[in-house]
């Protein structure tokens, strides 16, 4: 079969469908989606997105793969929690192999007021899929997606239950009209607390790519402005209407869409050294500058360390003991960011990076 014949079969059950039809493929082929986090959520959409046929994808994750992701995150295998695969990286390896036909661009970085820019300035995408898992990064892309335009696609999911809404700025209510306030630090459950039904995800994810492949194709008027509710274990469904907000006076009190104070791309709610929630570790934010991990694993070569892939190096200090007993271990990634694992205490994870580290 040639290209041209085989690029029509493979995306036939999608254009026969008289709500898409030829004409949306090739829109499809040119756009750029630009998912953050490829965590559940995030590999549920990139999957979706990328065997619709969107032409450029771009993944964004600060972690590696583990043993607990396997559950639900449907990009990864039993290989990727062994080695400890940054997660960008071996979703894109796997979506390599569903699509040839598409560019899918990992970027091992650690979204913050300072990442986000440039993050924003290379993909220059036409959709915003938010795959997080913290209130802080959904609204620090909140502020992004509102100052620039872009249309930000916000889904979360928590237990058996899972959210949805897309915000078309300018035209229809932000998160900060419904949510003013990101919750409070430990005030709510999280995936490592509450745990997480895998079907939750499925189904919020399933809205999150069926609304941006109708940005992605043109068709912004067929993007509801509601905010969808599911809880799948009761089969409750809610769907809260918020049309009425899409007035401009009726969003005037809302700080980002209305004053455009961008306080969280501003970085006024910034912290340099985070308890990772659930594990005995603690990450040091980047400071925008890279990491040259060549470098460092030279200066640390007395400690052996692993380079794990281009954008991580880890290293395990024998000389620094961690509170269960076992060397503390350094992950440093090329964006310049550091996990400290095995200690819950930010300033002990600082002095550490500090004396081994320098910066
Ligand atoms: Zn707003």
């Amino acid at each position: 079969m040639n290209e041209p014949t085989a690029q029509f079969e493979r995306y036939r059950r999608q254009t026969i469908l008289p709500e898409f039809g030829a004409s949306s493929q090739q829109s499809l082929a040119r756009s750029h989606a630009l998912i953050v986090g490829v965590g559940a959520l995030g590999c549920a959409s990139a999957d979706l997105l990328a065997r619709a046929g969107v032409g450029t994808l771009t993944l964004v994750d600060r972690d590696v793969v583990e043993l607990t992701n396997l559950q639900r995150q449907c990009l990864f295998d039993e290989a990727d929690a062994r080695e400890r695969r940054p997660k960008a990286e071996a979703a894109a390896a796997r979506l390599a192999r569903v699509n040839a036909g598409i560019r899918v661009e990992p970027r091992v970085v650690d979204v913050t007021s300072r990442t986000l820019p440039r993050v924003l300035r290379d993909a220059g995408p036409d959709v915003i899929v938010d795959g997080t898992d913290n209130a802080g990064t959904r609204y620090l892309l909140n502020d992004a997606a509102v100052r620039d335009s872009v249309p930000f696609v916000y889904g979360g999911v928590i237990g058996t239950r899972g959210m949805q809404m897309t915000i078309l700025p300018g035209a229809s209510p932000c998160l900060r009209c419904v949510f003013e306030e990101p919750p409070a630090p430990g005030s709510m459950p999280t995936c490592d607390t509450a745990g997480v039904l895998g079907p939750a995800v499925a189904i919020v994810a399933g809205c999150q790519a069926a609304d941006a492949i109708k940005v992605l194709i043109g068709r912004r008027d067929l993007v509801k402005p509601t905010l969808l509710e599911f809880d799948l274990w009761t089969s409750e469904r809610r769907r809260l209407d918020l049309s009425a907000m899409c007035d401009p006076a009726a969003r005037q009190r809302c700080p980002c869409c209305a004053k455009r104070s961008f306080e969280f791309l501003d970085g006024q709610h910034d912290d340099d050294a985070i308890k990772l929630c659930g594990k005995l570790a603690v990450q040091i934010a980047s400071t925008g500058r890279e990491c040259d991990l060549d470098q460092a694993a030279s200066t640390l070569r007395e400690f052996s360390p692993t380079r794990v892939s281009p954008s991580l190096l880890r290293v395990s200090l024998a000389g620094e003991r961690a509170e269960n007993g076992a060397p503390i271990e350094l992950s440093l990634f090329a964006d310049g960011r550091a996990i400290v694992d095995g200690t819950a205490d930010p300033a002990r994870a600082r002095g550490v990076y500090a004396k081994y580290v320098g910066a």
